[in-house]
């Protein structure tokens, strides 16, 4: 599927998914809401319940409908025409609320009816049986003479709500859970995606780069096959020096990726020796100039005067630098120029391999060291390499307790700045 397509259907994905959760918490909320109001009408009828039981205990008959009333969320009072023993009141209490399945925790308390001692006796029933001393409730109303209120509030009224809406929590839970599980896969999809993608760029790549030598190589030995060439050795030493080039280009791209699948599978094996820096440098200026003299190019070194010792991996490190240096080479416009520096700073190797290129883009610079990372140029093979060049320097000085990193600005130029820890 195409990548454009896909993103279509992760946005709708996305989308989807928060719409489902957007309605859920919509239905918890209401849940939650209705919950209360079930909560409030249960108090209600239990209380006029247990006042009407209450009054009918007693031999009363009232022809006026009692009353309840709301003082708070959680605070209730209702009036009974008749006097409430203090036995009787706590077990119809308790048995009208069990009747309508409110089981919270409760406090009550009964006027008295006298203005100097406005509560005659109080309690507080707790569901799992224990006794707690009452605390102060609301206010109850003011109570005309031979009239008696019963007060009662639930201080644990939120929890008990909350325990009701378990079920709900659970449902949503689990819901996010299995979005968070979707969501999972489809990130480990698109991983897997995008390393089909990149197995498919390294094939394509790895085709082009071994394409063209091979070419070299076949068309310098049909010349070859000539027998007429025998007498011209002029041409023959360049085809023999074609096919010979070509040949090592091949054979230094095919090491390179035995390099990197060897230092993958068994690790890294550092074969440290002491060097001179500017030595090694020096060694190596005339394979640079070999390199940048196929596109009429140079390499300049510019090294600090004392020579900085160091004990590591010199295969490895000249491997590295010839890669900096190749780059800085292969990503500039003709002639290539490249300039590398080395200093020494506190105790730091500063090495700059520097080009006046095509340079990077910000936004391809952070996926830079990554393996099989190219610059995205459509499909133009312009240039070719296999992306894992720069991953492998980024290794080999790492493995060296170093590090890398690049400068550089769209069209003026490239810095690559290796930091190693002096030995
Ligand atoms: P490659 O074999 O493709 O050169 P590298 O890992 O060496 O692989 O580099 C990764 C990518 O980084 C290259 O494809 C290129 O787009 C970009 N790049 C590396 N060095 C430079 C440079 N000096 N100037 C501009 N682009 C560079």
């Amino acid at each position: 599927m195409k990548s454009r397509n896909i993103r279509i259907l992760l946005i709708l994905a996305v989308l989807v998914c928060a719409g489902i959760i957007a309605t859920q918490v919509y239905w918890v909320r209401s849940a939650y809401v209705l919950n209360e109001e079930r909560f409030q009408l249960n108090v209600s009828i239990a209380l006029r319940n247990a006042a009407e039981s209450l009054m009918h205990a007693q031999g009363i008959q009232s022809n006026e409908p009692t009353r309840v009333e709301q003082l708070s969320t959680s605070c209730f009072a209702v009036h009974v025409n008749a006097p409430v023993p203090k036995g009787l009141l706590e077990a119809q209490l308790s048995s009208a609320l069990a009747a309508q399945h409110v089981a919270a925790d409760f406090q009550y308390e009964l006027s008295a009816n006298t203005a100097t001692s406005p509560i005659s006796y109080a309690g507080y029933i707790q569901m799992n049986g224990n006794s707690r001393a009452p605390e102060k409730l609301h206010d109850l109303p003011v109570q005309p003479s031979g009239h008696q209120y019963i007060g009662i509030c639930f201080p644990q009224r939120a929890s008990f709500l909350r325990s009701r809406m378990l079920p709900w929590a659970g449902s949503s839970l689990l819901l996010l859970i299995a979005i968070g599980f979707l969501g999972y896969l489809l990130f480990l999809n698109f991983q897997e995606r995008s390393l089909v993608e990149v197995q498919k760029d390294f094939v394509a790549n790895m085709t082009h780069e071994f394409k063209t030598p091979l070419a070299s190589i076949r068309l310098g030995a049909d010349v070859l096959k000539n027998p007429e060439i025998t007498g011209q050795p002029q041409r023959l030493l360049s085809y023999a020096t074609i096919i010979s080039n070509s040949a090592m280009h091949l054979t230094s791209q095919v090491d390179r990726i035995l390099q990197m699948s060897k230092a993958e599978s068994e690790g890294l094996q550092l074969n440290r020796t002491d060097f001179v820096w500017q030595d090694l440098l020096r060694a190596e200026l005339p394979a640079y100039a070999q390199l940048a003299a196929a596109g009429e190019g140079s390499v300049s070194l510019q090294l600090a005067t004392v020579p900085i010792h160091f004990k590591g991996d010199k295969e490895h490190l000249k491997s590295a630098i010839f890669n900096l240096v190749d780059n800085g080479l292969k990503y500039s416009l003709a002639p290539p120029r490249v300039h590398i520096s080395l200093q020494q700073e506190g105790k730091q190797i500063i090495l700059k391999v520097r080009d006046e290129g095509i340079g990077i883009d910000k936004a391809s610079q952070r996926h830079l060291f990554e393996r099989f990372f190219r610059v995205h140029t459509g499909n133009v093979h312009d240039v070719k390499g296999f992306g894992i060049g720069l991953n492998y320097v980024r290794i080999i000085v790492r493995a060296h307790g170093g590090d890398v990193k690049c400068d550089s600005q769209l069209g003026k130029g490239s810095t690559f700045t290796v930091i190693l820890p002096l030995s």
